[in-house]
């Protein structure tokens, strides 16, 4: 069955919907592209199926357990436990050195610092860049940044990593390199990826392709 599934979402903020009727599916390890134009609704698909906006109306389910019945602790307590976020920019807190940067979600959950640094390199490792461990994100390249942003992402085990335009900000050398990457990683650790992005050879790095357009999502694995 799948882990994560959305039916007939509806999203609107303003005069046109954002979301209009927008069906979805993800198994567990499975890598799934969300394509479409700019506007056309595949961030806020994004944002509904891990939990940080509310749909308007439409079922979503993880695991079994109805996302829009949850309470906002519940759901927060499953987007710190469950799922990992990469970001197109951003992300890295610049205070803090990669290494740090990497053992934050851990620390967070109540690791010890020893520990939680200990896998944090573990991780730089994985994406190549555990030479970076000292340094801030203000002295590494996007590419080097996005890979431990990666890290980051994954440190914790997520079931579900979401990805919103990871390799937006990077030239297509260092975009497939870390795509090459976050898919192994997250193909490694049994997670299932949902991978927000309107490049074709972006999406060539996943299992399937679902198209939004105009707020509408095909999923013709869903439909069947
Ligand atoms: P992308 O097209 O790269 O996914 P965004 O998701 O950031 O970019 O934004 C897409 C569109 O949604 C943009 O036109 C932006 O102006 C609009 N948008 C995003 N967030 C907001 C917001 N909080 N308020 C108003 N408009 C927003
Ligand atoms: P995409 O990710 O495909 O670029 P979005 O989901 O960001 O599309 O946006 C879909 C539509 O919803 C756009 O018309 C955008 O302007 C609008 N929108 C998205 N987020 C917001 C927001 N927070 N406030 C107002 N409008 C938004």
């Amino acid at each position: 069955g799948s882990l994560l599934a959305a039916t007939d979402l509806h999203k609107t903020y303003g005069p046109t919907p954002a979301l209009d009727g927008a069906s979805f599916s993800v198994h567990p390890g499975e890598v799934v592209a969300v394509m479409g134009p700019s506007g056309s609704g595949k961030s806020t698909l994004l944002h509904c199926l891990a939990g940080i906006v509310p749909p308007d109306s439409g079922t979503i389910t993880y695991n079994g357990r109805d996302l829009t019945a949850m309470s906002d602790a519940e759901r927060s307590a499953l987007r710190r436990g469950e799922f990992g976020f990469v970001f197109q920019f951003g992300q890295l807190v610049p205070e803090l050195t990669c290494v740090e940067n990497v053992a934050l979600p851990l620390r967070l959950n109540g690791v010890k610092r020893k520990e939680a640094e200990r896998r944090a390199v573990e991780w730089l490792q994985r994406l190549e860049v555990d030479d970076l461990a000292g340094k801030r994100p203000g002295e590494v390249s996007g590419g080097q940044g996005q890979r431990v942003a990666v890290a980051r992402s994954l440190v914790t085990g997520p079931r579900v990593l979401f990805a919103d335009e990871p390799t937006g900000a990077l030239d297509s050398l260092n975009g497939e390199r870390v795509m090459e990457l976050l898919t192994d990683a997250a193909r490694s650790t049994g997670a299932a990826v949902v991978l927000v992005t309107h490049e074709t050879r972006v999406a060539a790095y996943s299992d399937r392709e679902i198209v939004v357009r105009d707020g509408k999502a095909r999923d013709m694995e869903f439909a069947r």
